[in-house]
């Protein structure tokens, strides 16, 4: 049986698949099955963030391979230990760290902080969270169910309770009540349409959460690690969040998620955990991918390739009035609106076909998240084939 055969017997079909399978890649490049070749404007949704087949990142993974690739968070891991010290540094913020697997877990930790910030004796617990319309924070009970998105709560209850959705983050302040503990937000809204909220209104919801006592989350799953030219989209927005989440650029590739706070006494041994987060693999991940991209950043490259992608994205959305009708997002997580959503599918389909990967997201947005490594070659034949992609629309 072929690729498609096997996964079509074996294979629980919750994905709408496309009909291809890469076998290969080099930073921004792409290999299918049939030799094909395609400039990857999605990096696997913002997870690739150095691009596939990053040298540093393979040896670290190898070398490190070669020693340990797991023990049990019973016992120190100098790995661990030394991501949680990059992460920490890199944010500029006085926080901790603990590790998980994925976007969803991150945000479950995060919950579980607010859960327990809430808990006070001799008072009645909070424990509502407000999050917002068009949000996306993961795929767990709890996380579709904090997604606020009735489309996303199908089948699936009963729910755990204690989520309340705003429209937006004027509404926040009025839904606010006894019970109100934390407010969980992305600063750029991903899946709901690379949609990036105002600053100043981040900034006052931000001072007016302090003074109310209610935690600021901040889930930067798709935001972190410099997708929007700092390394948190939280530095960009000039806040201090009192929870962050990360996951997908975090460890290149290599499955993580990780909650960091500033409430540094909240969790006492034995009230969370993971049996593989944070262990040696995945830390060592995340140690190289922060030295990558640090010393990215540091030399000025990362601003560079961003402006040219940005220059190239305007040129592109400039040339196809009849298609697009805004564009949207902050750095490389960049969107065009599409006039409808059957002209997006179209779009992506003759891409793919053209050879440009790119993604779709809410309200109709075509969605570029190119790896933070990617080059300017690599961006021009991008265009040139997303040209194409369009010639005939
Ligand atoms: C992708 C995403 C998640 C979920 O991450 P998983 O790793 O798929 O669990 C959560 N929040 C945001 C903002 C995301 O973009």
């Amino acid at each position: 049986m072929n690729t498609q055969e096997l996964d079509k017997k074996y294979v629980l079909p919750t994905y709408a698949r496309a009909n291809v399978e890469f076998v290969s890649g080099k930073n921004a490049r792409l290999v299918d099955a049939n030799g094909k070749n395609y400039i990857d404007f999605t990096s696997g949704i913002a997870v690739c963030s150095v691009g596939h087949g990053n040298e540093r990142l393979t040896h670290a993974l190898c070398e490190q391979a070669k020693n340990l690739i797991h023990m049990s968070n019973l016992y120190y891991n100098a790995s661990q230990a030394k991501a949680a010290q990059k992460l920490v540094e890199a944010s500029g913020y006085d926080m901790k760290c603990f590790f998980g697997n994925s976007g969803a877990e991150a945000n479950e930790g995060a919950i579980k902080i607010a859960r327990k910030y809430g808990e006070k004796d001799g008072e009645i617990k909070r424990y509502k969270i407000i999050t917002l319309n068009h949000s996306f924070h993961g795929r767990t009970i709890t996380t579709v169910k904090a997604t606020g998105q009735a489309s996303m709560h199908n089948y699936f209850g009963p729910f755990p309770d204690g989520f309340v959705y705003a429209n937006d983050i004027d509404e926040i302040e009025s839904l606010i009540d006894g019970h109100t503990v934390a407010v969980m937000i992305e600063l750029v809204q991903g899946e709901g349409g690379v949609q990036p909220q105002d600053k100043q209104k981040v900034q006052d919801l931000a001072k007016m959460l302090k003074q109310r006592d209610v935690l600021l989350i901040i889930d930067e799953v798709q935001t972190g690690v410099y997708r929007t030219g700092k390394f948190l989209a939280s530095n960009f927005y000039e806040i201090e969040p009192d929870v962050i989440t990360l996951a997908k650029g975090v460890g290149g590739g290599v499955p993580v998620g990780v909650v960091m706070t500033s409430k540094k006494d909240i969790f006492n041994a034995g009230d969370h955990g993971s049996t593989f987060g944070g262990n040696y693999l995945s830390s060592t991940a995340i140690c190289e991918v922060m030295d990558i991209l640090n010393e990215h950043d540091a030399s000025g490259e990362l601003e560079i390739n961003m402006l040219m992608f940005d220059k190239a994205l305007e040129k592109f959305y400039q040339a196809n009035p009849t298609l697009f009708t805004q564009k949207v997002g902050i750095g490389m997580m960049a969107g065009l609106r599409v006039k409808d959503a059957q002209t997006l599918t179209q779009i992506i389909n003759n891409a793919r076909e053209s050879g440009v990967m790119v993604l779709k997201a809410g309200r109709n947005t075509l969605r570029f998240l190119p790896p933070l490594t990617i080059t300017k070659e690599e961006i021009d034949e991008g265009f040139k084939a997303l040209n194409h992609a369009v010639a005939s629309l």
